[in-house]
């Protein structure tokens, strides 16, 4: 498809979403990829910024059947084209979707647990926030490397690592070296998996400030609140 019939096909659901040229020319997607894509680009440009209808209207607006509809938007989520947001309603597990680009750009330039501006659904776990960090760094690479982008102190600010933090010092409540219940901090014992620490916990360990001072020289101690 060259890209003037590419302008003339773009196609207008009863709601309005719209296959733009560079889904197809840029992001190289076609069908029923590229209709997925559409409508869930036209919810991440609206106000919500997410797509929360589920996959039967997916499925209703692209004709392919619910398993396909699955197996497409895991696809694409893969390819960090979308961007699934695991949220527990009631019990309830609900999967709603957002896109990154607009034009081949970034939609959204870091991902939602490196905002800290984030919150996690009121009345969540640690147990189930931490889990939801895990799912993410399993199924978005991004993630990684988004943090191994970002200066150390912002990390420390990012609810992915405030989390992770607060699940560790929820579990240990001493210092790992002398007991003391007194200013915990959890200190990374390696940043080899820098970036994937939510499937690391076993990396990261739970310090008195005294201690960790000990462990960083004096001077040397912002870091790992
Ligand atoms: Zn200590
Ligand atoms: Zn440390």
């Amino acid at each position: 498809m060259n890209k003037e019939n590419v302008e003339k096909t773009t196609q207008i659901d009863e709601n309005g979403y719209i296959i733009y040229g560079w889904m197809v020319e840029d992001l190289k997607l076609c069908s029923p990829q590229v209709q997925i894509y559409a409508i869930i680009h036209k919810y991440s440009i609206e106000q919500d910024k997410l797509y929360t209808k589920g996959i039967s209207y997916l499925t209703k607006y692209t004709g392919y059947s619910k398993p396909a509809i699955i197996n497409h938007l895991k696809k694409m989520v893969k390819k960090n084209l979308i961007d699934k947001r695991v949220i527990y309603k009631n019990n309830v597990r609900l999967c709603y979707y957002s896109v990154y680009r607009e034009n081949g750009e970034c939609l959204l330039p870091f991902n939602r647990y490196l905002d800290p501006d984030f919150k996690f659904a009121k009345g969540s776990t640690l147990e189930e926030n931490i889990k939801l960090l895990q799912e993410e760094n399993k199924t978005n690479r991004e993630l990684k490397k988004q943090i191994l982008n970002m200066e150390y102190k912002n990390f420390l600010r990012t609810p992915y690592w405030k989390t992770i933090a607060m699940y560790l010092k929820s579990k240990h409540h001493f210092c790992t070296i002398c007991h003391s219940d007194k200013a915990l901090r959890v200190h990374h014992s390696t940043y080899v998996h820098h970036g994937e620490e939510a499937l690391h916990l076993e990396d990261l360990v739970v310090l008195c400030n005294e201690c960790h001072k000990k462990f960083h020289g004096i001077k040397n101690n912002k870091e790992e609140k």
